[in-house]
């Protein structure tokens, strides 16, 4: 996680731009855009790369809606270190009383979520977590590897044009014993750079944390950060000068193997890494690095485009 840069002139620049061109469009919540036509195959370029760098290591592919459990959410301990981005689905199950008093607040602007009662959704926060309970038990000898993708809801609003609310997360989920899904990572390194290379994009590597919540969290995420747990394939999206995470390496110990009773195939608990890809941010990257004119970038990202 690293601070949401504040909106200076090259920032406002880009993201007026992308509006302006009709890229991206607004709907008065910041973080929340439509996006055109061009933008969303833009996406799906990236998407096929990205599908297409993973492809050799013939993994499951598996596809979860942009809701998920919240029993699995309460499991997993996403409250306890995330409660301040996770989003929850709330709905109206009330008498005809309690309908008129929802739309008595809805008329005086006030708070009418209160009454709404909880449902056995909420919106996915990564797309790896519904990945893991189907893991629990004991693995095959050389474990699994799942490759997923969803629409996922972080509640950051923000006017940098690279943090969305709702976003799609393309991802390579690894369990195993810990040092084959430590090789599998240190694998993943090389094929990131190569991969936003091949898309003409300069980025590093730097060691990163999550955005983990209060004061305990601060010291959890400079653990992570220390251990280099979280690393980050960082790319220019509002300047070169605060480059953005694209791409993240991300390595769970045993976390989820204990929470999830995921076993390696010699009775250990699994360990688990997960290589996460922001489609939007890796497009976004792409805009600012070739420009806004898809036309004139260059012939191999066009041709693979089909533009
Ligand atoms: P950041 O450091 O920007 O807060 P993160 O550490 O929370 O991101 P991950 O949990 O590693 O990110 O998510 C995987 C990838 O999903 C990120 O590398 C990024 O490309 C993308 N992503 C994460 N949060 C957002 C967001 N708010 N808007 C758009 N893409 C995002
Ligand atoms: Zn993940």
């Amino acid at each position: 996680m690293r601070p949401t840069p504040s909106a200076d002139a090259a920032t406002v620049t880009f993201r007026e731009e992308l509006f302006r061109r009709g890229l991206l469009v607004e709907t008065g919540v910041p973080g929340v855009y439509g996006r055109s036509g061009e933008f969303d195959d833009t996406v799906a370029l990236v998407e096929r790369l990205v599908m297409a760098a993973g492809a050799a290591d013939r993994p499951e592919v598996l596809r979860f809606p942009p809701v998920t459990s919240r029993a699995l959410i309460e499991r997993s301990g996403y409250l306890g270190s995330f409660p301040h981005l996770a989003g929850v689905v709330r709905c109206f199950d009330g008498s005809e009383r309690d309908h008129r008093a929802l739309l008595r607040a809805v008329e005086s602007r006030e708070d009418w979520g209160v009454g709404l009662a909880a449902t056995a959704v909420v919106l996915a926060p990564a797309a790896c977590y519904p990945v893991y309970p189907l893991l629990a038990g004991t693995l095959p000898p050389d474990g699994r590897l799942v490759d997923v993708m969803s629409c996922c809801f972080r509640h950051e609003p923000s006017d940098d044009v690279a943090r969305l609310q709702s976003f799609r997360m393309y991802e390579y989920v690894r369990a195993a014993d810990a040092q084959t899904v430590l090789a599998w990572r240190e694998s993943w390194l090389a094929r990131l750079v190569h991969l936003a290379h091949g898309m003409g994009l300069d980025v590093r590597i730097e060691a990163a944390s999550d955005p983990f919540f209060g004061r305990t969290g601060a010291l959890l995420a400079d653990s992570q950060r220390g251990q280099g747990l979280k690393l980050e394939v960082l790319a220019a999206i509002n300047g070169e000068h605060a480059p953005t995470a694209i791409m993240s390496a991300n390595y769970h110990q045993d976390h989820f193997g204990e929470l999830f009773g995921i076993r390696a195939h010699d009775g250990s608990v699994a360990h688990t890494s997960c290589v996460a890809f922001g489609l939007e941010r890796i497009a976004l990257a792409l805009y600012r690095r070739h420009g806004l004119d898809r036309a004139r970038w260059p012939q191999h990202l066009r041709q693979a485009a089909g533009a």
